[in-house]
């Protein structure tokens, strides 16, 4: 309700009200405007100086949570760097030096990242997104050397592999079976042509019929009779490896077969130039007969491998 002034007309003898004209009331008007914004001045000016609006507190707790994962996505890189240092560890020192290969250099490892995306460039807080970008393209090389790395160790371990499967590692005739090993593997007296001959192979006697079994994985190259081995098997291992099994009664494999270690070669006998049941075994190596002893570790006890390599008949070759 609006407060009405009186004032007293003695004329009249009576209290009337004060009606205040237009323009006094304008000015008065003017001026409560003017003091209450002078008094609302230093009030706004404290709020914006100590309060941000809605929206830039939004924006600033969104910041904060997205340094928060910042934050755990730089551990995150920690931990997956220090997984990769211990596989490139282990990589080199000992995957690569069991499979006989130079360790990577480190060069090879640390190489350049290259370039940063233009668009990073308009990005605020740049020397923190580079700064994590780089160690990401870092990680990222890092993973693809490994990932070359063990491919080439996996081809390595094929070959090697391979080239134990392929290697003659066992007797030809099973050890029950075995009834004497000859150890003369070089000059000897030979008992049928009454002469001393060099004789490139080791002899096994055993029972007729005893099974013969190839000593390694291979291919057939010969499979036929001839005067002196008799039936004969030669087969070709690969990696220059070479193995004969001669004077047998029967074999049990033809020209280009593809055989195991283990596979059933044919049977003791005594064809060609033979006086008793035994079989004749030689194993070359890039052409070169080789003392097949060398090759038995696997097959025979350690007491027994020393037995026959430290015999005084036994001449080392
Ligand atoms: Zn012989």
């Amino acid at each position: 309700m609006r407060n009405l002034y009186y004032r007293y007309n003695p004329d009249t003898c009576q209290y009337e009200p004060i009606v205040p004209s237009g323009k006094k009331f304008l000015k008065r008007a003017v001026l409560y405007l003017s003091l209450a914004l002078i008094a609302a001045l230093p009030t706004t000016w404290w709020y914006i100086q100590n309060y941000s609006s809605i929206q830039e507190q939004y924006l600033m707790q969104e910041k904060k949570i997205l340094l928060a994962d910042w934050e755990k996505l730089q551990h995150e890189i920690d931990g997956a760097q220090a997984s990769l240092s211990e596989f490139s560890k282990k990589d080199d020192e000992y995957y690569r030096t069991l499979l006989n290969l130079q360790p990577l250099a480190p060069s090879i490892r640390e190489a350049g990242v290259g370039g940063i995306d233009r668009k990073l460039e308009e990005v605020k807080d740049y020397a923190l997104v580079k700064e994590s970008y780089e160690r990401l393209e870092k990680l990222k090389h890092q993973v693809q050397v490994e990932l070359q790395s063990y491919d080439e160790l996996n081809l390595k371990a094929d070959i090697q592999l391979s080239q134990r499967a392929s290697r003659p590692a066992i007797l030809p005739i099973h050890r029950r079976e075995l009834v004497h090993l000859h150890t003369t593997f070089g000059n000897r007296f030979h008992p049928l042509l009454r002469i001393w001959r060099d004789h490139r192979g080791l002899d096994m006697t055993a029972a007729k019929g005893t099974p013969v079994f190839a000593t390694g994985n291979g291919v057939v190259t010969r499979a036929d009779y001839s005067e002196t081995y008799g039936l004969v098997i030669y087969l070709d291992h690969g990696f220059g490896y070479e193995t004969r099994y001669a004077h047998l009664l029967k074999y049990e494999l033809k020209l280009g077969q593809e055989v195991k270690r283990g596979q059933l070669v044919g049977y003791v006998g005594t064809t060609g130039q033979s006086d008793a049941y035994h079989l004749h075994y030689e194993v070359l190596h890039n052409g070169v007969q080789v003392n097949p002893i060398n090759f038995f570790q696997r097959d025979l006890s350690h007491q027994e491998y020393q037995k026959i390599v430290e015999h005084p008949k036994y001449k080392a070759k």
